[in-house]
């Protein structure tokens, strides 16, 4: 079932909860591919009701972001959702979301602001206020679905670490489900911005992969310094790639490694002409 109210996804919910049935979230901006999907497979096998939304968040691009082109593909969404066992996708407008014009500015407001320690770095170093919406739009989105379970992907790790946060300071009463990056055959993982990438940037895109792949071989056979691992990064670096960080962080409070353990996450994010990419490993196992 699409809808587009708040309120009618609240009565739903109302209706749910008097069931006493589970309810899974799945905040989404849509375009769903795969990795979308493994996220709503958990839910619905985890619970008795899935809700996904579909809401490319204003407050959380910043200027010169891909707001306006991010893709918007609704309607086939909305078909592979309920395909896959969706109870509802909850498609809001801006105004629905944020009120008649669009009045976004944090003048005007309330704000969630997650910690500076936790935002200062990796994508919020670049996309500045980025988690700040992310973290508000997806509190609102907490409060209107009132789920007992919120899903989210490890593929935006420095994101699903925030919400793990911000779950924990305010007492939000629902449990973050981390679940795995999901790749295509080749390694690339999946994103809705692949679709940016020419031919060639898509071939170029693989040095992510490569890069976190190599790292984890290397930390394997013994190799724990972290300015040695950084540097077995540079052999996949050509002139078309811009890395923007590879960086080795706490995977429960971004902080900085000297040593790489267990614990450790390496993130990268690469520039392929004007296509921003992300990408993560974990240490462990
Ligand atoms: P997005 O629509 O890009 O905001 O992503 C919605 C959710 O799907 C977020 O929790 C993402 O981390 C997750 N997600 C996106 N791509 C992947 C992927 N390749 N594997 C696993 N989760 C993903």
């Amino acid at each position: 079932m699409l809808l587009h109210k708040i309120a009618e996804v609240r009565e739903k919910v109302k209706e749910w909860k008097k069931q006493g049935l589970t309810i899974g979230l799945v905040p989404t901006m849509g375009a769903l591919h795969k990795g979308h999907l493994s996220l709503i497979k958990k839910s619905v096998d985890n619970c008795d009701k899935t809700v996904i939304s579909v809401f490319v968040n204003p407050i959380q691009f910043c200027p010169g972001e891909d707001f306006e082109k991010y893709p918007r593909t609704l309607d086939a969404d909305t078909k592979l959702a309920e395909s896959a066992g969706v109870d509802i996708v909850f498609a809001p407008t801006p105004a629905e979301m944020y009120g008649e014009g669009h009045i976004l500015s944090n003048d005007f407001l309330t704000y969630v602001v997650p910690p500076f320690f936790y935002t200062d770095k990796l994508c919020g170093k670049s996309r500045v206020g980025h988690f700040d919406g992310v973290c508000t739009v997806v509190n609102k989105l907490f409060n209107i679905v009132q789920p007992d379970y919120a899903f989210f992907g490890e593929k935006d790790r420095q994101q699903l670490i925030i919400i793990k946060k911000m779950v924990k300071d305010l007492n939000i009463p629902l449990e973050i489900i981390p679940c795995p990056i999901v790749r295509e055959d080749d390694g690339l993982a999946m994103s809705s911005r692949n679709k940016y990438l020419n031919p060639e940037q898509r071939k170029e895109a693989l040095v992510l992969k490569d890069i976190l792949l190599n790292i984890k071989a290397c930390y394997n056979s013994g190799i724990k310094d972290v300015e040695a691992l950084t540097e077995t990064a540079y052999k996949f670096l050509k002139s078309c790639h811009n890395l923007e960080y590879l960086e080795f962080r706490d995977k429960n409070d971004l902080e900085l490694k000297k040593v790489a353990d267990k614990d450790t996450i390496v993130f990268i994010a690469v520039k392929i002409g004007e296509v921003r990419l992300i990408d993560n490993i974990s240490l462990d196992s």
